[in-house]
């Protein structure tokens, strides 16, 4: 499939010499450094606390001599001390899933929402998106990123968008058919379940629809599925990389899929050895550290988004310079990805807990059966909430399932199990059991 050479949406950015492209990078971090530093009183603190000044960056190597932020200081700062642009330069809020039932707000400027678009846009273009295509978006739209993160982008490329949302698959896939969509977004495994709907339906999506690309992440995915999707749906899958903390989805492959281009001009990615946070050279394996270089309103610097990926600094078969990121492999904390959903187990227990008859234990189970994962909760009750009244017992599970529905945005099934049934642990505690093949 498609090897030529797309078309570039920015070749003055994207084949920019490497050199002249690390000056750049550098000419951002330090303004970046400069803006936080004499704006923000936490960015300011910190330095302050490392014995830092602006002055003190004069490589990009220097990067690592600031501090790391992490996902507990986004909740800490809930829900806009971060924030450095003032509020009526603000035109978009989203929120993504917290850790422990509280969202972390991300905030926009106009400028922060022409960087976004404009980064995915070069992306689209680059796997050969463009005004002839028709594209759907099936991620959610509303407060998750996915959805108008791929709107925007398809707009400014010229094609022409379905915002189908998630949900009603039946309905996406006479869509598909009857629109004649070219490239649709999803999870991986959404895509994988609309294959199997559209068959019970007697539409083959490879013989029957002109669906050929697939924009797919937002969880974890591997070389053997990308095979069957292309096999079986005849559909080239794309893999996409962002975060709704960054911006939102942001990256992808090129046509060439050989790892995903990532925008020097928006973003510096290093690698660390998990254990020491020193930095590990191309090609290793280890947590992934991002900083935005031209955020305005909501600045990352050296965040632990808690992925684990290596990457390579190779110019690509397409002639891009940018640097190109492999595949998420893990995480460094125990996140769960449940259609595309991001789940911690603290989440879990928060939500829990909020019931007087559950227990201290608990279990997550996640199986994919058939496309799409399910997840199950073992929930032990206290001696004394359990009880021989089965209807007694299913009003409990049901408002447990319910709580945990709401706090979670996925649906679990949840089983009540007897106190003191499930495995207790010396060491840290493994509530979760993924019995998915990826
Ligand atoms: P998204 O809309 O991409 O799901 P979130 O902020 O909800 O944004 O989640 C971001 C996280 O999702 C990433 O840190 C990563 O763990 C996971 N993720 C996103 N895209 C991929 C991908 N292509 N492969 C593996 N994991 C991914
Ligand atoms: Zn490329």
């Amino acid at each position: 499939m498609g090897k030529e050479t797309s078309p570039c949406w920015n070749p003055k950015i994207e084949m920019m010499p490497k050199k002249d492209l690390e000056s750049l990078q550098l000419k951002l971090l330090r303004s970046l450094v400069s803006r936080v530093y004499d704006s923000s009183s936490y960015y300011r603190q910190r330095m302050e606390a490392s014995n830092l000044t602006p002055d003190d960056i004069h490589g990009l190597k220097d990067i690592i001599k600031l501090p790391f932020m992490t996902k507990k200081d986004l909740r800490d700062n809930y829900p806009d001390k971060f924030f450095l642009a003032p509020k009526r330069d603000i035109v978009r809020y989203h929120a993504s899933s917290g850790t422990t039932g509280k969202a972390t707000i991300v905030g926009y400027t106009r400028n922060d929402i022409d960087a976004w678009t404009e980064s995915l846009a070069r992306s689209l273009t680059s796997i050969g998106l463009g005004a002839d295509d028709v594209i759907q978006v099936s991620n959610t739209y509303g407060l998750f990123t996915g959805g108008l993160g791929f709107h925007y982008a398809a707009e400014r490329i010229g094609a022409a968008v379905i915002p189908a949302s998630t949900g009603n698959t039946q309905r996406q896939i006479e869509l598909i058919k009857d629109l004649g969509v070219t490239a649709l977004a999803a999870t991986p495994s959404y895509l994988m379940y609309l294959g199997e709907i559209a068959e019970k339906m007697g539409i083959s999506i490879k013989n029957d629809t002109v669906l050929r690309t697939g924009l797919l992440g937002a969880e974890p995915w591997s070389e053997g599925m990308r095979d069957r999707i292309q096999n079986w749906l005849g559909v080239k899958g794309i893999n996409c990389f962002g975060a709704s903390e960054l911006a939102g989805p942001l990256w992808s492959e090129c046509s060439y899929q050989k790892g995903i281009h990532i925008w020097g001009d928006f973003a510096y990615f290093e690698v660390l050895d998990t254990k020491t946070h020193e930095p590990l050279g191309l090609g290793e394996k280890g947590e992934l550290v991002i900083t935005m270089l031209q955020k305005e309103a909501f600045p990352l610097i050296r965040y632990r988004i808690g992925d684990i990926t290596s990457m390579d600094d190779e110019k690509c078969e397409c002639g891009r310079t940018h640097p190109r990121m492999a595949r998420i492999t893990g995480r460094v904390d125990d996140m769960l990805i449940v259609r595309g959903i991001n789940i911690f187990p603290s989440q879990v227990e928060y939500s829990l807990l909020t019931n007087p008859e559950v227990g201290n234990e608990f279990q997550i189970i996640v199986e994919r059966k058939s496309a799409l994962d399910s997840m199950m909760v073992k929930v032990e009750l206290k001696p004394e909430a359990f009880t021989d009244s089965i209807a007694e017992l299913n009003k409990v599970r049901e408002r447990i399932e319910h709580k945990l529905r709401s706090t979670l945005n996925v649906s679990a099934c949840v089983e009540l199990v007897q106190p003191g049934t499930l495995p207790r642990f010396e060491g840290k505690a493994k509530r979760v059991v993924d019995n998915r093949k990826l």
